[in-house]
């Protein structure tokens, strides 16, 4: 008679579990008839789909960004999943271990019993300091102390507290030949040995054995509705990940008869939209990473998302667990009308996001924020008109001018008057050297609409053709045949807009086919690179830093003139976060003889926002405190002498930050990388034509 045989009622164990396996199916099946209604999403071909899945899922590398919280959950996770072996074992009548124990002679089922031994240990522990840092120490990412967390949390205790209590008694009632590799349980099978009489030994055995069996069952069952159903749905999300490059928003069709322009309901997001929903850990590190919510504003993504969630779920409400029971009823979907925005985001946060993509670089589950808040914001513009009203005048600039300053295209190479050498336009390339002249040039340089109007940035534009020029690169630039690249238009949510500017810039440079593509704006690198592709532009871009970095590591360009003192790097969003460029911006400043380079707390990939992107440049700042003022304060606490930046959103910002700092501030130059760069080059001549070329 094996052991399991002795437990009262045990063939009701499989049975219950059955029941728990069959209640999981039907109420994840009721998630799915909502996924079901929801819109396509791009599957496609996934070339390096197991990797993110190992990668996110199984190795879970974003979690131990954040050591302790990484180690808590890795232990938890896998601790869970290997102790649930041994009910695994007890539902299917022992089957377990039958295949196992006679596998390498035993050695892979004791491996098993000291692993299963050992992670008893690590999960109560681990589970004892979640409850910790919810309870006592309060951690600051939680916002909430949610009851499904506890409930969760005193569940994996339960489960696995009965798993080692009942594997105590075992060997203590029975005895195992392999105790020796059951270092918890063979431990406290001695003490219950010695405090409780031998003939009740079998029956708490029994009890443990069914509160075990019970709560894995109870868990099953609760799962489909918890939080922690992300344990399923995580690696499914990471498989399925969006495969564009993440600057790139989804494209719209404007001319679809029956196009959907933007996010309104439930009924206009993906299913893969949803299924970030029930991926969301509720970790809270996309609330912590994001400058809005750093700075008093009502807008947080983690609530987006778990609203999103909460939404999906009330959709289902009506649908019957068994499709079956109410005729009809099986896929018919009430609730996914009721719009988004004022229900999971209020208005006002839609409006305060700068799309800078922190949240989706903290995300451990790989949860896209930003392009759900551009879709809600293409339906608030494009169907309801509802917008800031500041963005009217953007919006109508946009259109008329084709650059959001309201300049006049005739203005647009002003910023080039007074330098003391030329700089030729692609027209008058082609006027004197034939059709495909253009296309002979090392680049073109995309001067973009800030560089071209906006006073500051007119110097930035200076220092990079000053560069361009000492090096002996052949460059053009396109001069009044360019227009604003759309990227704020699109950012505000009026893809009309940017698809009109988006398509005018493609005929033109399809027209020149130039060979590389330069600027020094990284939301102009950001929408040639990822974006025109949707509307047949494609383009060989680099970033200034880049191209200027390349020419410096070639020999072509050098710095002569010593510059002592030391600066700090602010990373733009759009060139760190979203396009990974993040040495070459530091390879420009380091080729500056006497520079010391003072990096931020945040800086890279985990960057901190100036305030400008997602259109924020030319919206008021009405909420919290001021992003840039923020980040200043991160720059200032460096001690640096000056700041440099690598975008004309971000010098504009930053100089605002250290103007309004106060005496903090004083004395502290905030300038282009280009524009420290281009203080120290030789005097003209220096740097001959016959140098190699940059590639
Ligand atoms: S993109 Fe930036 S501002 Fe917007 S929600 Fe994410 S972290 Fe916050
Ligand atoms: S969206 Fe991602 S980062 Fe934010 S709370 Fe959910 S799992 Fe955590």
């Amino acid at each position: 008679m094996s052991v399991v045989d002795r437990i009262p009622l045990y063939p009701l164990a499989p049975a219950l579990f059955v029941l728990a396996v069959i209640g999981f199916v039907l109420l994840m099946a009721r998630h799915l008839r909502v996924f079901a209604v929801a819109q396509p999403a791009p599957v496609g071909d996934r070339p390096g789909w197991f990797t993110s899945m190992f990668k996110y899922t199984i190795l879970q590398v974003r979690m131990f960004r954040d050591l302790d919280a990484g180690l808590m959950h890795a232990t938890i996770f896998w601790g869970f999943v290997i102790l649930t072996v041994g009910t695994a074992d007890r539902v299917t009548f022992g089957l377990i271990e039958h295949i196992v124990r006679p596998l390498l002679d035993g050695w892979l089922w004791r491996l098993l019993m000291l692993s299963q031994n050992m992670f008893v240990l690590g999960v109560l522990v681990m589970v004892g300091y979640a409850l910790f840092r919810r309870l006592v120490w309060r951690y600051p990412r939680r916002t909430t102390l949610s009851r499904d967390a506890l409930v969760i949390l005193f569940l994996i205790g339960g489960v696995v507290l009965s798993e080692w209590f009942a594997e105590g008694f075992r060997i203590a009632a029975y005895g195992d030949p392999d105790a020796g590799w059951a270092v918890m349980a063979l431990p406290l099978s001695y003490v219950l040995k010695g405090v409780l009489p031998a003939q009740v030994l079998g029956t708490w055995y029994a009890l443990f054995f069914w509160a075990n069996v019970a709560l894995v069952s109870f868990f099953l069952v609760y799962l489909p509705h918890s939080k922690h159903l992300h344990i399923v749905t995580a690696f499914f999300n990471a498989a399925l990940r969006k495969m564009q490059p993440r600057g790139e928003l989804p494209q719209i069709d404007l001319e679809a008869a029956d196009a959907r322009f933007g996010v309104k309901t439930v009924a206009d997001l993906s299913w893969k939209d949803l299924l970030d929903g029930f991926t969301c850990t509720e970790c809270g590190r996309c609330q912590e990473a994001c400058p809005a919510w750093a700075t008093g504003k009502p807008l947080n993504p983690k609530t987006l998302i778990m609203g999103i969630r909460e939404m999906s779920v009330e959709a289902e409400a009506g649908v019957p667990l068994i499709p079956w029971i109410k005729p009809g009823g099986g896929t018919a979907i009430h609730g996914t009308d009721k719009p988004i925005v004022d229900t999971a985001i209020p208005y006002d946060a839609v409006w305060d996001c700068v799309t800078c993509g922190a949240c989706v670089e903290a995300c451990p589950v790989l949860i896209e924020h930003v392009d759900k808040i551009v879709g809600l914001r293409r339906s608030l513009v494009l169907e309801d008109a509802r917008f800031p009203e500041e963005l009217t005048a953007s919006f109508n600039n946009l259109e008329r001018y084709s650059n959001i300053w309201g300049q006049p295209q005739s203005t647009r190479l002003d910023w080039a008057k007074g330098l003391p050498f030329e700089v030729p336009t692609a027209a008058s390339v082609v006027e004197t050297g034939g059709p495909d002249a253009v296309a002979d040039l090392e680049c073109l340089y995309w001067v973009g609409c800030a560089a071209s109007f906006d006073d500051r940035n007119r110097r930035v534009a200076r220092a990079v053709v000053s560069c361009l020029n000492a090096a002996g690169v052949k460059y053009a630039v396109l001069g009044q045949e360019e227009s604003c690249t759309g990227d704020p238009a699109r950012r505000m949510g009026n893809d009309y807009v940017f698809q009109m500017l988006a398509m005018a810039n493609v005929e033109t440079l399809n027209r020149y086919k130039p060979k590389q593509l330069i600027t020094a704006c990284p939301h102009c690198f950001n929408s040639l690179g990822n974006e025109y592709g949707q509307l047949g532009g494609h383009y060989d871009v680099v970033h200034h830093s880049q191209y200027l970095a390349r020419l410096v590591e070639v020999g072509r360009l050098r710095v002569d003139a010593r510059r002592e003192g030391s600066v700090t790097l602010h990373d733009s969003c759009y060139l760190t976060r979203y396009n990974g460029v993040i040495g070459e911006t530091r390879e420009v400043l380091k080729a500056v003889p006497g520079l010391e380079l003072r990096e931020m707390d945040k800086n890279g990939k985990q960057t901190f926002c100036c305030g400008a992107g997602g259109g924020r440049m030319w919206m008021e700042e009405k909420r919290g405190s001021r992003i840039n003022a923020e980040r200043t304060n991160q720059a200032l606490a460096t001690g640096a002498d000056a700041v440099a930046t690598a975008c004309p959103f971000c010098l504009v910002m930053m100089r605002d930050g250290v103007a309004d700092s106060g005496a903090r501030g004083e004395g502290v130059a905030v300038q282009d990388i280009a524009e420290i760069f281009a203080a120290g080059l030789p005097a003209p001549g220096a740097n001959g034509r016959s140098l190699p070329v940059v590639q």
